[in-house]
């Protein structure tokens, strides 16, 4: 088993060890759910208190044009899409997940119009096929949303699938769907794909033009750091973009915004997919948080996660595994994201007591304790001391206590 020592000596060897120093860090916190939050880079302050003391506060309306605020959805779009294996021009910074859903996947079924079948997989984030499910039953035409067991999605797609929806990067098991192999069958049964990357943008390596996908969204408040409810992004590749209509559009993604017309025509590329004003102030602290990586190599950053997801994985069996301890989902972590989820009768109790020792993961139902790898800021000794943590809190029923018992809205 590894000692302490050992993973010092991997710190000192880490080419990422250094970015942890461009980001807010609150002292004696091993912090494992960027997954969910990611931290704060030290570069948003500053240009917060810019954007409110100068722009906001002084420039006021002249900085749609002055400090770009028009302009940078599509500026920002840019920088995500390296991260996620798109090409410039094909991202748009807009709204949420949910509400990107609605629109790639109303623009999906606009396009195949003689299919009645969304398929999705029943591990899939609950907001997205709650979307699908509203729009099928708006619809009211037949259409359908079919949620099959995530081993069998691939089996699933058939010739009456208008659009196959999968989360690259399930929520819990951290499981990685082979998108290129699903992508390759949809299209080859006619059907569109739709990608949700939530816990793929800043996570895995992007793969979006080498996988073929035509549609994907994704949020930037997790793995990309950009603040609490920072607008998510929407990609469409390149050959849909003028092919396709969301059933949700507004002003921002007119031709001409500023001539005012009463109908509605569509800008070109993927300018569309915006709807109407975002919030500039968070766009200034996701544009901070998107320079952080303008350095890195998703590849680098996938493989120290990998190795930090196996070594927290075999710690927590060695050390924990008699208090029934165990890994949810495959072990194979080459077809894993960035999180472990970890199983335990009392999960959240135990989490809850992790927490009150600055050990920060999170408690995902019915019964899983979460805790998500970010290497930019998350190193070797803090997956060994967080093990040291969790064993303390295991050895020595620190969770059994009224106060951890309780229930908090947000778990
Ligand atoms: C986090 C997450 C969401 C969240 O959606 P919002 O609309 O941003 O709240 C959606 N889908 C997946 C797969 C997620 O992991």
């Amino acid at each position: 088993m590894i000692t302490r020592a050992e993973a010092l000596a991997m710190d000192n060897a880490d080419q990422l060890a250094q970015k942890a120093a461009e980001f807010i860090l609150p002292e004696g916190v091993i912090y494992l759910d960027g997954n969910s939050l990611g931290v704060m880079p030290k570069a948003a302050i500053v240009r917060v208190k810019h954007a409110v003391e100068v722009e906001w506060g002084q420039d006021l309306i002249t900085s749609w044009n002055k400090h770009g605020w028009f302009q940078a959805p599509l500026k920002m779009g840019d920088k995500i899409a390296r991260l996620i294996g798109a090409e410039p021009g094909s991202v748009v910074v807009a709204d949420s997940i949910s509400i990107n859903v609605f629109k790639v996947l109303s623009a999906a079924l606009a396009k195949n119009p003689t299919r009645k079948v969304i398929l999705s997989d029943t591990g899939n984030f609950p907001s997205d096929l709650y979307v699908a499910q509203g729009l099928a039953q708006f619809m009211n035409d037949g259409h359908v949303l079919r949620a099959v067991a995530p081993e069998q999605v691939l089996n699933a797609i058939g010739d009456d699938v208008a659009v196959v929806m999968i989360t690259e990067v399930d929520y819990r098991s951290a499981q990685r769907h082979d998108m290129k192999a699903i992508t390759s069958k949809a299209h080859a049964h006619g059907a569109l794909v739709i990608c949700d990357l939530a816990h793929s943008a800043g996570a895995v390596p992007g793969l979006l033009m080498d996988a073929d996908i035509d549609f994907a969204i994704g949020c930037t408040y997790k793995y990309l750091n950009g603040g609490p409810g920072s607008p998510a992004f929407v990609f469409v590749h390149p050959r849909l973009q003028n092919e396709t209509m969301p059933a949700l559009v507004g002003w921002w993604g007119h031709a001409k915004p500023f001539a005012f017309e009463g109908q509605f025509t569509g800008a070109a590329g993927i300018t569309k997919y915006q709807c109407g004003t975002q919030p500039i102030l968070s766009m200034q602290a996701l544009d901070a948080a998107l320079d952080v990586w303008a350095d890195v190599d998703m590849d680098v950053v996938y493989a120290k996660a990998q190795k930090q997801c196996a070594m927290f994985t075999e710690l927590a069996e060695a050390r924990c595994g008699r208090h029934g301890i165990k890994l949810f989902g495959s072990r194979d972590f080459s077809k894993r994201g960035s999180h472990v989820c970890l199983e335990h009768e009392q999960s959240y109790a135990v989490m809850q007591a992790l927490i009150s020792r600055k050990l920060i993961g999170d408690f995902r139902a019915p019964n899983l304790m979460r805790f998500g790898f970010t290497p930019l800021y998350v190193s070797y000794t803090d997956v060994y001391d967080a093990v040291e943590i969790l064993a303390d809190v295991l050895d020595n029923r620190i969770w059994d206590n009224p106060k951890f018992l309780a229930q908090n809205a947000v778990t």
